[in-house]
């Protein structure tokens, strides 16, 4: 018999029917005259209820039908007595795939999101990371639809790079190993440079997805990067996945209605798509996740200059507010300690922050006619802080050689990027948004390290 998917059975209304369901137990109870089970099989939050008459099978068999164990039933499709479904399956025959033993990590409920880390590979199997997997997999997919929709080309951009396109030298290093030699010839170095050159893994596809945008006039990269920050925060990770659109003759406007436009689509698809997994996460994560949804999409953001922030900051200690990192006025980085006030306190509403001073911000944003502020517009979201870095970039080739200079950055490993300045230079700006700073946002979860499935941080790279 053809399987069913329990998403599929739990719609079905031919009552009657024998149908075939395979998936992993959530739980197994027996009262006198009946043994429950509920099954899973990661198509959707909702388990099915499988009716078990234990006089129909081997009770030893039946017992050891434990959480965790993986089985296919056929039996008939009925109508559930039960509050909370309408479907059941009468079971008219198991089959065991995968017993679970008892020492199962996964069996109890309720484990807290610490201990589920050590079990990257088996907490997958939970329903808050299935719920969370589901939705960044939608999320992927509104990435995709959206740009496709508004005429942006999927560009990839390398991995292996010889650019540091922040200039903050936190990179990881790619050398080739030569296992051949390995205690065998000591004055053979046992690791080498990628081919003769100094590599490392991209820090953003940045530069690259300009080149692609100064020819094909809006693109946008979507794919893994990798910061050897020792970063132990809630909302870091040494590899994560970015997304950067890159758009030609795109103004500081623009590029802020881009941005604002671009995240309310990611949120109203996860609403409109995902909504068994988001109600089950506002009820198990966070109560005020869908109202938190829900008033970000309608919304207008705030549009603010880092001039203004820091003003708003400055009050804020006068009238008594203490913040764990010092506000030392104009010309400091944030914190997102310092984000989320202006956004969770303040305004209550994103925050696009524009204009801050140069000094804090990366070689290629274009300067202001002040000379001492850029036409950078980051988001600043609720529970994250920045969500998107963003900026007018700068296309004047004679500006950006004396930035890279005034900054003592090797002038002559940017030749290819100054070549876009130097042919046909068009002004343009972009974005970069952190994939994983977005689901948390949308899942409602507190730790970034809980919204990919293996993540890599200092402390935590174990497979
Ligand atoms: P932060 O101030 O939070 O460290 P950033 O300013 O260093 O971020 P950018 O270089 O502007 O980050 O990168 C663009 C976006 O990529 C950020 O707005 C954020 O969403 C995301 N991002 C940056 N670093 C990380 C990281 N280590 N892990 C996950 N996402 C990140
Ligand atoms: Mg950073
Ligand atoms: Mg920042
Ligand atoms: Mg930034």
């Amino acid at each position: 018999m053809k399987r069913t998917k329990i998403i599929d059975a739990l719609q079905c209304t031919e009552y009657g029917k024998d149908i075939n369901v395979k998936g992993w137990v959530r739980s197994h109870r027996n009262s006198k005259a009946v043994d429950f089970i509920a099954l899973n099989d990661g198509s959707t939050i909702n388990n099915i209820q499988i009716v078990v008459d234990p006089t129909s099978m081997d009770a030893d068999t039946l017992k050891s039908i434990t959480t965790g164990a993986c089985i296919s039933v056929v039996g008939t499709l009925v109508q559930s007595q039960g509050a909370g479904q309408t479907v059941e399956i009468q079971s008219k025959e198991i089959e065991i795939y995968g017993l679970c033993p008892s020492d199962y990590p996964m069996q109890k409920k309720g484990q807290s999101f610490e201990y589920m880390r050590k079990y990257a590979h088996l907490r997958l199997r939970t329903n808050t990371f299935g719920a969370v997997f589901r939705i960044r997999h939608n999320m992927a997919i509104a990435v995709h639809k959206y740009f496709h929709d508004h005429g942006f080309y999927y560009f990839h951009t390398p991995i292996i790079t010889a650019s540091d396109a922040e200039g903050a030298g936190e990179m990881f290093q790619v050398t080739t190993l030569d296992l051949s030699r390995t205690g065998k010839d000591d004055t053979v170095p046992y690791e080498k440079d990628f081919f003769g050159k100094k590599t490392n893994l991209t820090v953003s596809g940045q530069l690259e997805g300009e080149l692609g945008a100064t020819a094909l006039g809006a693109i946008y990269t979507f794919g893994p990067t990798f910061r050897a920050e020792n970063s132990n925060t809630p909302r870091h990770l040494a590899e994560f996945w970015m997304i950067e659109p890159e758009v030609a003759f795109l103004e500081q406007d623009e590029l802020m209605d881009l941005e604002e436009d671009f995240i309310k689509y990611c949120v109203q698809w996860a609403l409109d798509n995902c909504k068994d997994d988001l109600e089950f996460l506002n009820k198990m994560i966070d109560k005020t996740l869908l109202e938190t949804l829900e008033s970000v999409v309608k919304e207008r953001f705030v549009r603010l200059t880092y001039t203004e922030g820091i003003h708003i900051l400055e009050e804020a200690v006068k009238q008594g507010h203490q913040f764990e990192f010092p506000i030392t006025g104009w010309g400091m980085d944030l914190s997102s300690e310092h984000e989320r006030y202006l956004v969770e306190e303040y305004f209550k509403r994103p925050v696009i922050m524009t204009d801050y001073p140069s000094e804090i911000k990366a070689f290629y944003m274009k300067k202001n006619a002040d000379g001492r502020t850029m036409q950078g517009t980051d988001v600043l979201f609720p529970r994250i802080g920045e969500i998107i870095g963003g900026s007018v970039r700068e296309e004047s080739y004679d500006k950006l050689v004396a930035e890279i200079k005034a900054r003592g950055m090797e002038k002559d490993s940017y030749s290819w990027y100054l070549d876009t300045r130097k042919y046909g230079s068009c002004p343009h700006a972009g974005f970069g948004l952190g994939f994983e700073r977005l689901i948390l946002f949308v899942t409602g979860m507190q730790n970034i390290r809980d919204v990919i499935p293996f993540p890599r941080t200092p402390k935590t790279a174990e497979f």
